[in-house]
């Protein structure tokens, strides 16, 4: 494989090449010094090429119906002739092996389309490394023109946290009749969530039934929970994404989401916002590594951890020792 420099780089995303696109990210995705350090220059002359989609988070619990919901609102985008580009956070896959796009039989009627570009999420690595990647290959889609971004993620854990940073609209799925517990959402997604739909809501009259009383529930819950940023109210729907009704609802739902967004320049507000987090996140995970990386502190940490097992030392002491050495 050919190497790229950074000009092929630029040229090739602003051209929209996905092959090229696609070498960007591995880039970026790569822990080699050389490799970041591109990634690096690259990105910093698209800057002023990014910035331009709509940045759409979809989380839910694995089954919930992600990847038919993604595959259902994707056509609608495409057949409006959008350029899309959908992505997925997985932080679970270092145990699971695997990714959540990772199954090729998903997305099927997108993977292919010239209009759409699919990128599974980087296995293996470290929350903080992948939300960072993740942020970066929006910007990176952007550049190569693609006007909605999709971040799929599962909702079980921080991922979402990260991910509701990093996008524009925030939408949780869930299921009909299932208490938060068994869905394994934790209330704080809730809170985050722009747009929560029910899916599968009109498999029969009992889920009908359901769906309707999850609808009020979580409408009832939501009058609990601190007023949302911006003014807006998150909206509740019932949706099945398998056979499409109420998915014209939804989307009208996500335009008026926009629409309401823009009125007040809430749209821009929010992503300064955004990029104030990531300056303090990278901060943080910038102090962590550099510190972790040093030799002397990795003898330090080994010989604390050491010690603390053996109740030689308390935990709050031994940190205050470590960062107290002079090193
Ligand atoms: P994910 O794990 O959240 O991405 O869920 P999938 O999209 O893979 O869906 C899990 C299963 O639920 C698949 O068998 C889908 O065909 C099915 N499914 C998804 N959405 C619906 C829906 O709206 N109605 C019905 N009946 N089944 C659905």
């Amino acid at each position: 494989m050919k190497t790229l420099t950074k000009a092929d780089y630029i040229e090739g995303i602003l051209s929209g090449n996905t092959v090229v696109l696609s070498r960007a990210i591995t880039l970026l995705e790569s822990t080699r010094d050389d490799h970041q350090a591109l990634a690096r220059v690259v990105l910093e002359d698209l800057l002023p090429f990014t910035g331009k989609a709509k940045r759409i988070g979809i989380t839910g619990v694995p089954g919930v119906g992600k990847s038919t919901f993604i595959e259902a609102i994707g056509e609608k985008l495409i057949g409006e002739k959008f350029k899309l580009a959908i992505l997925a956070v997985d932080p679970s896959s270092q145990l699971s092996k695997g990714s959540i796009l990772g199954d090729k039989t998903r997305m099927e009627n997108l993977v292919g389309n010239p209009r759409v570009y699919i990128r599974p999420s980087a296995a293996g690595e470290a929350l903080g490394g992948v939300s960072r990647r993740t942020r970066e290959t929006i910007m990176l889609c952007e550049a190569a023109g693609y006007d909605y971004v999709i971040v799929e993620t599962v909702g079980v854990g921080q991922s979402e946290v990260a991910v509701h940073s990093m996008v524009d609209l925030f939408i949780l799925l869930m299921l009909p009749g299932a208490g938060d517990e068994l869905q394994g959402i934790k209330r704080g997604i809730m809170e985050m969530a722009d747009i929560i739909a029910i899916n599968k809501a009109f498999e029969d009259d009992e889920l009908k039934i359901k769906a309707k009383q999850a609808m009020q529930e979580i409408k009832n819950a939501l009058h609990y929970y601190p007023q949302k940023e911006f003014s807006w109210l998150t909206k509740v729907k019932a949706v099945d994404a398998l056979s499409g009704i109420q998915l014209d609802d939804l989307m009208v739902g996500v335009l008026q989401f926009f629409d309401h967004q823009n009125l007040k320049s809430y749209f821009t507000e929010r992503r300064k916002m955004q990029d104030l987090y990531w300056f303090e996140e990278s901060i943080k995970q910038q102090l962590l590594y550099k510190f972790y990386k040093d030799v002397k502190v990795k003898k330090e940490v080994s010989r604390l951890r050491a010690a603390i097992l053996q109740g030689k030392i308390s935990s709050f002491k031994a940190a205050d020792e470590l960062l107290n050495y002079r090193y």
